[in-house]
C-alpha cells in the first residue's frame, strides 16, 4: 500500500482528446495547484475515491503521466470515475484520495489494447476498493467536505 494523498479542485476542460468517445471520460483538475504532490509520485495508474460536490462518493482509476504538450516537468492526472453519470459536471468541486498503485505507464500496440488494459485497471480498482484497507477512506473528511 502507498501513503494516501489528497488532491482536489474544480473540474476543468481537458484537451478533449476524445476520451468520452472511447467510453473513458477523465475529469481534469487544475494540476498547477498540486504539482509538488504530482512530482513526488511516479507515472502510472492509481486508484482511489472521488467526492463530487452535491453528488456523492465514487470509485476511480487515474493515470498520471507526462503531458506531451508541455515541457517534461509538467505531469497531468486523468481521473475516470467508475460511475455512469449520463452528463457532464464541469465546474463542480472534485476531491480525490488516492490510495493505491496498479502499474507503471506503458506503450500499447493499438488503441484497442490500451482501452482493454484500462478496463482491466478499472476491474482491479473496483475489487481493491472493496477491501476494508481501502474502503475506510470513504470516511475522509476531505472527500466529504464539499458534499
Ligand atoms: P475533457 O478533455 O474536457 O476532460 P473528457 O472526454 O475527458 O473531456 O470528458 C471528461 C468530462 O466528462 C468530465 O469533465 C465530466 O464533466 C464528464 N464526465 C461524465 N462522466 C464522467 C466519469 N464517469 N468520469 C469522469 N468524467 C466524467
Ligand atoms: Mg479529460
Amino acid at each position: 500500500p502507498i501513503e494516501p494523498w489528497f488532491i482536489g479542485g474544480p473540474v476543468i476542460k481537458g484537451f478533449g482528446r476524445g476520451s468520452k468517445v472511447l467510453g473513458i471520460p477523465t475529469a481534469n483538475l487544475p494540476a498547477e495547484n498540486f504539482s509538488d504532490v504530482l512530482s513526488e509520485h511516479t507515472s502510472g495508474v492509481y486508484f482511489g475515491w472521488a467526492g463530487l460536490s452535491t453528488r456523492g462518493i465514487y470509485k476511480l482509476v487515474m493515470s498520471i503521466g507526462w503531458n506531451p504538450y508541455f515541457d517534461n516537468t509538467e505531469k497531468t492526472i486523468e481521473p475516470w470515475l467508475l460511475h455512469d453519470f449520463g452528463e457532464d459536471f464541469y465546474g463542480e468541486e472534485l476531491r480525490l484520495v488516492i490510495v493505491g498503485y496498479i502499474r507503471p505507464e506503458a506503450n500499447f500496440p493499438s488503441l484497442e489494447s490500451l482501452i482493454e488494459r484500462i478496463h482491466e485497471d478499472a476491474r482491479i480498482a473496483e475489487k481493491a476498493l472493496n477491501l476494508p484497507l481501502y474502503a475506510k477512506y470513504t470516511d475522509s473528511p476531505y472527500l466529504r467536505n464539499s458534499l
